[in-house]
């Protein structure tokens, strides 16, 4: 057992690991360390909690945990790469439930019910607000889980009057605080239980209302949300380590969402109040020309003709799992003399970040992988350009077409290049539902079948 001042001070040590982690996490050089300071930061928080005062029946805490962290590894070493955006929304899901449950259990306290005067306005607020954000996390994790995996179309859910249905239901949410505060002995436990399904539901419909180009924008939004359910269940909890981390995820996750915002163009407040004012307008442009197909010769003997090379990588090369044949490639082509680039789009993918983990795990170089601006300007130079299982990051429509979903997202710019080859197994639209103009233009190349098999046979070609 630990005293009060110990566990003090390990909250502290704890915090600065946290902190640590969250700088290493900003380059991929010194994200491993930033995973082991979180690691480390974690065990200790665990630890000087569970052993520290006021916590009694560690047994059978430490089964709970025991428990759980087999389940935990299990379920991340099982899940695969393309998987990992649904793992992280239902975890999201998770923080939101545990805050909801913590804060009915903290209203039925004993100890809650003692305090007295604004000590205990001041408590009953914190749970009331805790709760509500943590059912909106519970509930729109959820929803954004399902959009991910395919189980929930990705369209968006629009229906007149929206807003002014969300904007009533939280005044109706806020009523309700006002009868949970002023209620006396367990009175406010109804107030409490409407409150939370009506956050609930307002969770469904901000995520349902977000369509499916602006979904990266939900996954660090509800990342956000999660570290501000977590925040509050500590001041519940009157744990000062859960408040700071709560808030160190809840302002790096509303940062990164700004950010994300910024990579596409939206306006936050649109995302984050389900889709405000971006329903694309007019009809749709029509597509002209014909795609023209291409085979994995015809693309070797392009490369072998190139001086300079850009890979666009996407979605599809998570699935085909193409990263490694892929950087197997890039290393034939640079020892033949020839100029080769990753262009990487803010979103591509299913997380943000997905593709530079991608890259890292075959371990390609970081120098030769390009953000999407810097790579834009060098793409009228490039000779050839190899769009691997990308759709909508690429996608012309986005800069020309005001009626499409995606209109006024930044696109890595492909089209400029002499040639683009396009690999992907059909004409299938991408997470977007939006069909792409790309693929129909004169300097575009389609190399149907999966991309780890399309590029192995291109392998073969140019060591022949
Ligand atoms: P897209 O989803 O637009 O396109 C991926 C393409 O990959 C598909 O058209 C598919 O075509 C192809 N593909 C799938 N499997 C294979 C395979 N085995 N081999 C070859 N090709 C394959 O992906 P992008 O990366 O271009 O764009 C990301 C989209 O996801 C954007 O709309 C973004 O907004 C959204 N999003 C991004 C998130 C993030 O944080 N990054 C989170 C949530 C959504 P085919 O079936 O014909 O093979």
């Amino acid at each position: 057992m630990i005293s009060a001042p110990i566990q003090l001070a390990s909250y502290l040590f704890a915090s600065i690991l946290f902190i640590l982690s969250l700088g290493g996490l900003s380059s991929q050089e010194s994200a491993k360390r930033g995973v082991l300071f979180g690691i480390i930061g974690m065990i200790i928080a665990i630890v000087s909690t569970v052993l520290g005062p006021g916590v009694e029946g560690q047994v059978y805490i430490i089964i709970a945990i025991a428990i759980a962290s087999v389940i935990g590894i299990s379920v991340a070493r099982k899940v695969e790469m393309t998987s990992m955006p649904q793992l992280v929304a239902i975890l999201h899901s998770f923080v939101g439930l545990a805050a909801v449950l913590v804060g009915f259990g903290s209203y039925l306290d004993p100890k809650t019910a003692a305090l007295t005067g604004s000590a205990h306005a001041i408590h009953l607020v914190e749970i009331f607000i805790g709760v509500f954000i943590g059912a909106i996390t519970f509930t729109g994790s959820i929803i954004a889980w399902g959009k991910l995996d395919g189980k929930i179309r990705s369209k968006p859910l629009l229906y007149p009057g929206r807003h002014m249905v969300n904007i009533l239901l939280v005044i109706a949410c806020i009523i309700l605080g006002y009868f949970f505060v002023v209620a006396t002995g367990t009175g406010g436990m109804m107030p409490l239980i409407v409150m939370t399904l009506i956050a609930s539901f307002i969770g469904v419909m901000l995520v349902m209302a977000i369509g499916g180009a602006d979904m990266p924008v939900v996954v660090s939004m509800l990342n956000s949300y999660s570290g501000w359910a977590a925040a509050a269940a500590g001041f519940m909890l009157g744990n000062d380590l859960l408040i700071v981390t709560g808030a160190l995820v809840g302002s790096s996750g509303a940062i990164l969402s700004i950010i994300m915002c910024e990579a596409m163009n939206r306006s936050f407040f649109s995302v984050i109040f389900g889709g405000f004012g971006n329903a694309p307008t007019g009809t749709a442009k029509a597509i002209t020309g014909e795609a023209t197909a291409i085979l994995h010769d015809g693309v070797a003997d392009l490369l072998e003709e190139a001086k300079s090379v850009v890979i666009v990588p996407g979605y599809g090369m998570a699935v085909a799992k193409a990263q490694f044949p892929v950087y197997e490639m890039v290393n034939v082509l640079r020892k033949a003399g020839k100029k080769v680039h990753f262009g990487i789009h803010p979103v591509a993918g299913r997380l943000p970040g997905h593709m530079n983990v991608l890259l890292a795990e075959a371990n390609v170089p970081y120098d030769i992988v390009l953000e999407m601006e810097e790579i834009n300007d060098d793409l009228p130079e490039t000779d050839v350009v190899l769009v691997i299982g990308a759709n909508d990051i690429v996608n012309p429509g986005a800069e020309d077409d005001p009626a499409s979903p995606i209109y006024g997202m930044p696109v890595i710019q492909v089209w400029n290049a002499k040639n683009v080859i396009v690999m992907k197994r059909s004409m299938a639209t991408g997470y977007a539902g939006v069909q792409n103009p790309l693929f129909f233009r004169d300097n575009t190349f389609m190399l149907y079948g999966d991309a780890k098999a399309s590029v192995d046979k291109i392998n073969g070609e140019l060591k022949g």
